[in-house]
């Protein structure tokens, strides 16, 4: 079983100045609230103080939004974990695919739906979610580290990335 971690807690906790405990508090009650709120995750419509307020956060509201997206629970205009709290999975290894499976339909998401490569918009079926550091080369499973692109232009970059994946097993002995 691969290790997971709970980065985005323990990302905000160090934004915030918090203990992990706390951070987990007031996430919890902002995922609760998003549930109810928020369901499709787009916060856009709400000020800092109404978030603030959500997750009983009484310091600066603003201060609590930014830390919010730098630790990347809100994403441009969604908060991110509005189901629960998705550990990520260690750099390097792929997390599994019912967990894969939610972060994908998020990241496609976020990009609305469009490849960053060519600037298409495409259908869902025709979309692929891409590691910007590929796993083999230690990439992480962050938002920050994915992308939305179709599948015409996934193809030349996976075919790419077999072969110098191949490349570097060859050289240092490392298992995928
Ligand atoms: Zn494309």
């Amino acid at each position: 079983m691969e290790q997971a971690s709970n980065e985005y807690v323990l990302a905000l906790a160090e934004e915030l100045g918090i203990s992990p405990h706390q951070a987990l508090c007031h996430t919890s009650l902002l995922i609760y609230w998003a549930n109810i709120h928020a369901r499709d995750g787009v916060i856009r419509y709400f000020t800092h103080k109404e978030l603030a307020n959500a997750a009983l956060w009484t310091g600066d509201c603003t201060r609590f939004f930014r830390a919010l997206e730098a630790a990347e629970w809100v994403v441009g205009r969604l908060l991110w974990d509005r189901t629960g709290l998705v550990p990520v999975w260690r750099s390097g290894h792929r997390p599994p695919p019912h967990v894969w499976k939610w972060i994908r339909a998020k990241v496609l998401l976020r990009d609305d739906f469009r490849c960053d490569a060519c600037g298409r918009y495409c259908g869902e079926d025709d979309l692929q979610c891409d590691h910007i550091v590929p796993i083999w080369a230690g990439g992480s499973n962050r938002y920050s580290n994915l992308r939305t692109v179709c599948t015409s232009c996934h193809r030349p970059k996976s075919t790419r990335e077999r072969e110098e994946a191949i490349e570097h097993r060859k050289r240092y002995g490392e298992e995928d």
